[in-house]
């Protein structure tokens, strides 16, 4: 192996920043090569089993896996160390010069990041998020400005649009940001129950411009994927709030699934029932600055059990035609063809890839998990019949910040 002062060889160790995490398992669950666990105390990283994929840096809501140090690679931080933790220790003097770094560490740290499940951009144009501003020591607390149920009285989910009021507290977020939502009470096993992460629904200037609040769009979950019945701790309690009631919130969360600002940018919208939340966000975003004439197109798919399901439907139902293309699938209407969301897309081929070619297009993709890899092919679909390669099209489109995926 090649360096041009061979005295230790240096690993850049991945690991977790334990006053920054706010234990999601995010990183958990998306790590491919089970490299990350966690205790009561810390989530950790395996320097035995990380290959440095890079999977788990976007989905990280706080960037607290995003946590390098160079390290000698015979004497890498210990699981038990890690666990250990309550903050990131110093950088020790072994990064000395980085010429030290044996170039094969160097080559693989650099390919892990090219991967395509490295990093995720924001559009170019998109404004500063300011995110980690409250902690799981130090909670911003809400005051519960309302609660309504959105979907029909005779619809099977309850999905409900929660207005969070911060009085004099500081919680400024864009439209693409979540938040985190501490319930309170222990788990089974006398644990704190861990954040849950809800979009935000409402535009940067608040549900009500100027009265420093913002909205959610939360569904009592009362089944897992699999349909077996499960109370989910986090909605339930979202959904039993009156107003009046306080809620501890962390965050914001979120510096890549924004808007852009420059005029004439398009979006292209894709999401599945409570998915909906950030589409939210940026279609009011718009509409408020309808006046301004700034240009754009914006382009919806949404997807719902049946219409009384869909979250907002009465209000989307009302934007003028030349504001927004709306595209609304059902999947479960008595008597007609389960529709999908990348059904219609390949439906709408035409603008579709018009759309996409266009430099000034984002994609944003949310909602189940599932839909991930259905979209996707669609989305291919629409470029083969439009002579366009998507294998080339989507890293460019990452590349660029103008494809945003959040799927649970
Ligand atoms: P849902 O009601 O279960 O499903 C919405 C629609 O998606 C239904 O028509 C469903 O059809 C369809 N669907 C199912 N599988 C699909 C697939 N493979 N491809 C395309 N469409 C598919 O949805 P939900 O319970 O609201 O779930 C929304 C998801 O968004 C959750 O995973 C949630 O965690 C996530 N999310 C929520 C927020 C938030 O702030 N609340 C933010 C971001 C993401 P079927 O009739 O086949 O079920």
């Amino acid at each position: 192996m090649s360096t041009s002062q061979v005295s230790v060889e240096v690993l850049r160790q991945h690991l977790i920043d334990p006053e920054i995490c706010i234990r999601c398992n995010t990183c958990e669950e998306t790590c491919p090569s089970d490299a990350v666990s966690h205790d009561a105390r810390n989530y950790v990283v395996d320097p035995a089993k990380c290959n440095f994929c890079n999977d788990c840096i976007s989905p990280c809501p706080t960037g607290a896996i995003d946590s390098w140090r160079q390290v000698d690679k015979a004497k890498p931080y210990t699981l038990a160390e890690q666990l250990g933790w309550d903050s990131l220790p110093a950088q020790s003097d072994v990064d000395a010069g980085a010429e030290e770094i044996p170039t094969e560490v160097a080559r693989i740290t650099s390919v892990a990041t090219a991967g395509l499940g490295g990093d995720a951009f924001p559009p170019w144009s998109a404004a500063h998020p300011y995110v980690n501003l409250y902690s799981l020591d130090k909670p911003a607390i809400a005051t519960v400005g309302g609660n309504f149920r959105l979907t029909a009285d005779d619809a099977s989910s309850d999905v409900r649009h929660i207005v969070l009021e911060f009085g004099g507290a500081a919680f400024p977020v864009l439209e693409g940001q979540t938040i985190g939502i501490l319930p309170p009470g222990v788990d089974a096993t006398g644990r704190p129950h861990h954040v849950r992460l809800y979009s935000v629904a409402s535009p940067r200037d608040g549900e009500r411009p100027r009265y420093n609040n913002l909205s959610l769009t939360v569904k009592r979950v009362t089944e897992d994927h699999e349909g077996r019945p499960v109370s989910g701790v986090a909605s339930n309690y979202l959904c039993d709030l009156a107003k009046g009631d306080s809620v501890r919130v962390v965050g914001p969360y979120g510096a890549t699934f924004l808007m852009p600002n420059h005029p004439g940018s398009s979006l292209l919208m894709v999401c599945t029932g409570t998915g909906s939340a950030p589409m939210r966000a940026m279609t009011e975003r718009r509409r408020r600055r309808i006046a301004l004439q700034e240009g754009g197109e914006l382009m919806l798919f949404f997807g719902a059990r049946v219409a009384g399901e869909l979250p907002y439907f009465g209000p989307l139902l009302k934007l003028p035609k030349d504001f927004i293309d709306i595209n609304l699938a059902f999947s479960r209407v008595p008597g007609k063809q389960k529709q999908y969301v990348q059904d219609l897309i390949r439906d709408r081929s035409e603008e579709v890839a018009r759309l996409l070619a266009h430099k000034s297009c984002n994609v944003y993709i949310c909602g189940l998990k599932g839909m991930e890899a259905g979209v996707a092919e669609a989305f291919r679909d629409v470029c083969r019949r439009h002579e366009m390669d998507w294998e080339t099209l989507l890293p460019a489109l990452r590349a660029e910040g103008r494809y945003h995926l959040e799927t649970y």
